[in-house]
């Protein structure tokens, strides 16, 4: 019989909630949200009949080491329903002593009542999206805010004394020159942001550039993204932020524990329409449809939409593939069932060639390895997961 999620009880200290709503839809973005303001309100009490719901199933949830609340663009909610979902949360979670609280933010919608309102409730990060501080490609990427905006949430953020707060920048975009992403980044570095992270842009598949005949026309080709890759991380790391992890750079101690949870696949649980739960085994996510979340919820049921056991095989994968995302690399104790020296005699040519550092306890990419991200990660999960 299929384990259900209904059935398991691991412990969970780590949270994700979707706030499924942003400003205007971005064409390249496939993450479920809406701009009709008219359901903020039902949501939030769908959330709150959520958590009810789920704290039957997996409750309670004491000792929450991470609280993730992201999007859609949750900063985008008025000051009363942000009030009304930290009520929410603080109701329904009970923190660690040393928890962290992220929130993601855009720079349209963020004020400095609402960072004040953020504090008090007891959220410790906020994570900004800024992606570009050049006019042209903000125009490009279709987002809400101009580089004013940008300017003006990065110095709210430096200003309003959370524990650690984060800049995300975008590379790798059609029409963005190597001096518009090194401006971006000394324009953005001069708020001494503790974590930046850097995603090459991506074209998600249900996204309004998707429908494009070539959707490669919105992405620099590979070689320009690579050299702009390698322009941002000795950027960052010349100012002081390590990398820990492919996209992600910070000062020391502030790291973002979340993702780190989810590295390294400790269980969490997710909660609002599209949000994906694991418990060590089994992987389900809630419904996208947010009409049919809410009313699952009103109704008591849970939004649950479908359960995935993973294989031996799943599992494996997903170790590789997670773990070499990260400065530390791969143990090769974190697989038990792979022969290990059959293993490193099968990564010897991507050793050989520069991309990877075995060692006897694991491996690691190198630095050139990181360049090529998820290529090598892809080959290693081939070569390994036999
Ligand atoms: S990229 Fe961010 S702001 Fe834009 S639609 Fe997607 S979730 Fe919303």
């Amino acid at each position: 019989m299929t384990p259900s999620p209904e059935r398991a009880r691991p412990s969970f200290h780590h949270i994700y909630v979707h706030v499924p709503f942003c400003v205007s839809k971005c064409p390249y973005c496939d993450f479920h949200s809406t701009s009709d303001p008219a359901d903020r309100a039902i949501f939030l009490r769908a959330l709150e009949s959520e958590f009810r719901i789920r704290n039957e199933q997996f409750g309670p949830f004491a000792d929450i080491q991470t609280l993730y609340v992201g999007g859609g663009t949750p900063s985008c909610l008025m000051e009363n329903e942000l009030e009304a979902l930290g009520n929410v949360l603080r109701s329904s979670v009970r923190f660690a002593r040393d928890y962290e609280w992220s929130v993601e933010a855009n720079p349209e919608s963020l004020s400095s009542s609402k960072l004040g309102l953020m504090r008090a409730m007891g959220v410790t990060r906020v994570s900004v999206g800024v992606q570009s501080l050049a006019p042209a490609v903000l125009s490009f990427l279709g987002r809400a805010h101009t580089a004013a905006e940008a300017h003006s949430a990065l110095r709210l953020l430096a200003e309003a004394g959370f524990h650690s707060w984060n800049a995300d920048v975008m590379f790798g975009i059609a029409g963005q020159s190597l001096e518009m992403l090194a401006d971006t980044l000394r324009g953005v570095l001069a708020y001494d942001p503790p974590h930046l992270s850097a995603y090459g842009l991506t074209i998600e598949p249900g996204s309004k550039y998707a429908e494009a005949a070539d959707s490669s026309q919105f992405c620099a080709d590979e070689q320009a993204t690579a050299g702009q890759y390698e322009y941002v991380v000795a950027a960052l790391e010349s100012a002081g932020c390590a990398q820990y992890e492919v996209s992600n750079f910070a000062r020391p101690g502030h790291e973002c524990r979340h993702n780190r949870a989810y590295w390294a696949r400790r269980p969490y649980l997710g909660f609002g329409p599209s949000a994906h739960s694991f418990d060590g085994h089994a992987r389900w996510w809630n419904t996208r449809d947010l009409q049919t979340y809410q009313a699952r919820c009103l109704q008591g049921k849970t939004p649950t939409a479908e359960t995935e056991v993973l294989t031996p095989r799943e599992v494996r994968e997903e170790i590789v593939l997670l773990s070499l995302r990260t400065k530390e690399g791969l143990r090769w104790d974190s697989l038990p069932d792979v022969c290990h020296a059959e293993a490193r005699a099968a990564l010897r040519p991507l050793e050989v060639a520069g991309l990877l550092d075995v060692g006897a306890d694991g491996c690691r990419l190198s630095r050139r390895g990181f360049i090529v991200g998820d290529a090598v990660i892809r080959q290693m999960v081939d070569l390994v997961c036999v």
